[in-house]
């Protein structure tokens, strides 16, 4: 009766054919890729525009598929989300993590704190941090080296759960970060019961209309003011111009992570930007 309809509809079906074969495709593989050593962590800078220093990094994870070449995680990450898998995976990078930490410590290199993802599916189990207790006593690492990234959506589920997490990751030493603010469902109102160290504001914030830009520098120059008056710390995500960072150093925004410095890199090359010149 209506020939678009019915072919839309067929084309719908096809793609989600196609994305049904590749989560299939994903799971059969993902264990035997962690084996292999396919997954491979890659670091962020987070600059100090005050004193244009490296002072923090953000571990992000890519899978180097031997066929199909170098994935990103928006191309992983939901499948291993729905299967489970992802609470392995983060437990895998932050275990290279806490390696590559270890060693700079041996090698008399002044460490770097380097930040993880923390899925909210690890909050389903209850005793998840125990296993990350394991990893870092193993390595023996300053805790204050480490830093959890928790994104809001995992606040709306339960905060009352949220808030004994975020207590449970202070009693080992770690700081705690609220990623992704702003990007949707935050809540300023949220803000006074989640005891976390860091905001990182979300891209979306710098993603304003050219009509829109005054009141855009309004909000966020007072969100970091708040921040500052509740104790956090602020790191502003996605920056890709220097405009936006002469705007964040006088809006006194503490770090900036962004490809306007640089963007995930491999750890050598991180080593190279984040050493070069003073540790060697
Ligand atoms: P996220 O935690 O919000 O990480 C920041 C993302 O923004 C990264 O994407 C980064 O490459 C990107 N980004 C950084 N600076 C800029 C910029 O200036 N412009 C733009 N357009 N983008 C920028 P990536 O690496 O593709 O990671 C995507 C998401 O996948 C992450 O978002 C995080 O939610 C998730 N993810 C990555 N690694 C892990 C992991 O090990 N565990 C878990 N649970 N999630 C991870
Ligand atoms: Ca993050
Ligand atoms: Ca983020
Ligand atoms: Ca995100």
């Amino acid at each position: 009766i209506n020939e678009t309809k019915l072919y839309s509809c067929v084309f719908y079906s096809d793609m989600e054919r196609v994305r049904m074969i590749r989560e299939k495709e994903i799971t059969n593989r993902m264990q035997t890729a962690l084996e292999n050593r396919e997954f491979v962590v890659y670091l962020q800078p987070k600059m100090d525009i005050e004193t244009n220093t490296v002072s923090g990094a953000e571990a992000l994870v890519r899978w180097q598929d031997p066929e199909k070449g170098l994935l990103q995680p928006g191309e992983f990450i939901p499948v291993f989300e729905k299967n489970g898998f992802i609470v392995k995976l983060d437990l895998f990078v932050f275990e290279e993590v806490c390696r590559l930490l270890r060693r700079w410590i041996d090698q008399g290199i002044d460490p770097i704190p380097i930040s993880v993802n923390l899925s909210r599916v690890h909050l389903k189990n209850p005793d998840f941090l125990d296993q990350f207790r394991k990893i870092y006593e193993r390595y023996q690492i300053p805790p204050q080296l480490l830093e959890i990234e928790l994104t809001e959506t995992v606040v709306f589920e339960n905060l009352e759960f949220l808030i004994h997490v975020i207590e449970q990751i202070h009693d080992m030493g770690f700081r705690c970060s609220l990623d992704d603010f702003g990007s949707g469902y935050s809540s300023l109102n949220m803000l006074k019961d989640v005891p976390v160290d860091v905001l990182k504001l979300d891209r979306a914030f710098f993603q304003e209309k050219k009509s829109n830009a005054k009141r855009g520098k309004c909000v966020i120059e007072n969100v970091i003011e708040l921040a500052r008056k509740l104790d956090m710390d602020t790191v502003s995500e996605g920056v890709e111009t220097m405009h936006q960072v002469e705007f964040l150093r006088e809006a006194k925004c503490h770090m900036v992570q962004g490809y306007v410095f640089s963007r995930p890199i491999t750890i050598s090359d991180f080593e190279a930007f984040a050493f070069s010149g003073n540790s060697g």
